[in-house]
This record gives C-alpha cells, sequence and structure tokens, in this order.
C-alpha cells in the first residue's frame, strides 16, 4: 500500500546515517511497514543499502545471521543441520516474494507471537546484536529481546545489526511441529526441540505472547513434558487472537511438544 504522509526516502550508507530524524522509521524488507498505514511516519531510511553480508561465520564456530538477511537467504546460509532453518521460513506461509524481501531483524522487532525468525533464533539460543545511538553495541537474548506482541527491547536510537548463534547450539538434532485454524492459517503453536546431551529444551512460539523455553531432563515421559509446558505457557500466558483461542492453543502446544519429543527420543543414542 502506498504510505501517504511518507515525503523522504533515504538510504543508509554508514552508522552515522542511521540517526533518526522526527517522523522517520528504518524500513527492511516492508512487508510489513508497507501492509498497512503509517500516519506517524513522513519519512523512511532503508537498512538495505548498508552492505551487511547476510551471514557470517563467528570465530567459535557459530552463525551471524545480519538483521538484513532475508527469509530466502537464511535458508541459504551454511547451517550444520540446515532442516530447522527450512522448516520455520516455511512456516511463514509466505509467497517467494515476500520471503524474498522479509528480514530477519524486521520478524524480530516486529515481534509477533508468529514470527518464525524469532522460532529459530531463539530455539538456537541466539543473541541479538544492538547497535546503539552513542555508536556502541549491546548484546540480548533473543528471549528477553521479544517482550510480547510488536513489543520488544529496542530503546529510541537503537538498531538491530544481527543475531548471533552459537557453535554448541548449531548441529544439535532438533525438531519442529506447528499448527494452525486452517490448512494455509498463520502459525497458532509452534514448538522446536533441541536435544542436548543431558537435557531436552524445548522453544515454544504462535500460542504464547513472547518465546517461552522450557527445559527437560533427557527422557521425560510424556506427562511430564505436557505438565511442564501447560506451567510454562501458563505462566506466560497462553495468546488469544483470530488464529486461535487460549484453550485451544494451550491443548495443541503440549500435544506438539509430546511429539517433538517422541520424534527427539527416536533418535538419540
Ligand atoms: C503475506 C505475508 C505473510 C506474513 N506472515 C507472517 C507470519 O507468518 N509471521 C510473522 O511474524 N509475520 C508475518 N508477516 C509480517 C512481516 O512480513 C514479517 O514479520 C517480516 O519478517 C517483517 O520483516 P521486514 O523486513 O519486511 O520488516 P519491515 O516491514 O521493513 O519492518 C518491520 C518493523 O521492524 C522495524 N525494523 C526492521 N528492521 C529493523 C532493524 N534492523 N532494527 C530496528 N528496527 C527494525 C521497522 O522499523 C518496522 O517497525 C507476513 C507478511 C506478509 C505480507
Amino acid at each position: 500500500m502506498d504510505l501517504a504522509w511518507v515525503e523522504s526516502h533515504r538510504f543508509a550508507s554508514d552508522r552515522g546515517s542511521l540517526a533518526l530524524r522526527p517522523g522517520e522509521r528504518l524500513l527492511a524488507g516492508g512487508t510489513w511497514l508497507f501492509s498497512e498505514p503509517q500516519p506517524a511516519v513522513t519519512g523512511l531510511v532503508d537498512l538495505t543499502a548498508l552492505g551487511w553480508a547476510p551471514w557470517e561465520p563467528l570465530p567459535d564456530g557459530g552463525l551471524r545471521l545480519a538483521a538484513t538477511c532475508t527469509v530466502a537467504q537464511v535458508q541459504q546460509a551454511p547451517w550444520p543441520a540446515p532442516a530447522l532453518a527450512r522448516q520455520c521460513a516455511d512456516a511463514l506461509l509466505m509467497s517467494f516474494k515476500v520471503q524474498a524481501a522479509a528480514t530477519v531483524g524486521g520478524n524480530l522487532c516486529l515481534a509477533l507471537p508468529a514470527g518464525a525468525m524469532i522460532a529459530l533464533t531463539a530455539s538456537l539460543a541466539g543473541e541479538v546484536v544492538i547497535w546503539t545511538p552513542d555508536g556502541g553495541e549491546r548484546r540480548t537474548p533473543v528471549t528477553e529481546f521479544v517482550r510480547g506482541p510488536e513489543l520488544v527491547d529496542l530503546l529510541p536510537g537503537e538498531v538491530v545489526r544481527a543475531v548471533d548463534l552459537p557453535a554448541r547450539t548449531l548441529a544439535r538434532p532438533t525438531a519442529l511441529r506447528r499448527t494452525s485454524l486452517t490448512p494455509h492459517g498463520r502459525t497458532a503453536a509452534l514448538v522446536v526441540g533441541r536435544r542436548e546431551p543431558d537435557a531436552l529444551v524445548l522453544t515454544l512460539t504462535g500460542s504464547v505472547p513472547r518465546p517461552v523455553v522450557v527445559t527437560l531432563p533427557a527422557g521425560s515421559p510424556e506427562q511430564a513434558v505436557r505438565a511442564a509446558v501447560a506451567a510454562a505457557g501458563a505462566e506466560a500466558g497462553w495468546y488469544a487472537d483470530p488464529h486461535g483461542a487460549p484453550d485451544w492453543r494451550a491443548a495443541q502446544t503440549g500435544r506438539l511438544a509430546a511429539e517433538v519429543c517422541a520424534e527427539l527420543a527416536e533418535g538419540a543414542p
């Protein structure tokens, strides 16, 4: 849609040009920004000209995804275990045109419960790298960065630079389950499981307002998995919107978590 109030558009070329003037807003892929009226936005500052590599290997063997890395590029990154990235990209149910434009940073900053790049990076213990307006940098776990729908830990003038994924989680076995009210509907509940040597780490999104991590001892019986997920979801509050009622989401999340645990247990040594 046309943003009728926008009078200026400029490309950010370096860090200095990221300082926003009154009425300006950062623009990444624009797939959300251009999807609804933005009467408060009079100028756009385009991040895509900064030339950040979509992904970079980290010295410890981890992987950095740039904020401007698109959902399509995420799937081309050198993942030791590529299935999870593909599953999360598929969870967004976007057309190929949207996948080619929507970015990791935009998905995190929008902070929708159905944010599948949030699910991907939270489940791999990702850290958000934030550029602060004084020229510095700070880091925060994805699970703390996303605080609720359209609510993130970002102060005025701060810009998300990247998400760093540690080497220790990248090659671990994972399993993903998601559900929605309709076959091609928005994610209503999504569970990612990561198998660690002594534990199972479940990340819940879609059914809760912010990512919730549940860590269980390896080999926990289904009843214990369901109880732990029910308690963690209730504490965060089961999410309600037209894509699913909270009690239905709670039941679906318990079922998905049990399926994820069963799949990861099958492959356990
Ligand atoms: C067909 C369709 C399907 C969709 N499905 C889903 C879905 O299933 N789940 C979901 O979560 N979303 C969905 N969306 C919404 C949206 O497209 C995605 O969340 C997308 O990832 C947003 O990324 P973007 O780069 O387009 O962000 P933009 O629209 O460019 O920006 C979104 C917001 O983030 C801010 N921002 C962007 N980058 C940064 C940065 N680096 N630092 C600070 N602020 C920043 C912008 O200022 C803006 O406020 C869908 C959209 C469409 C059109």
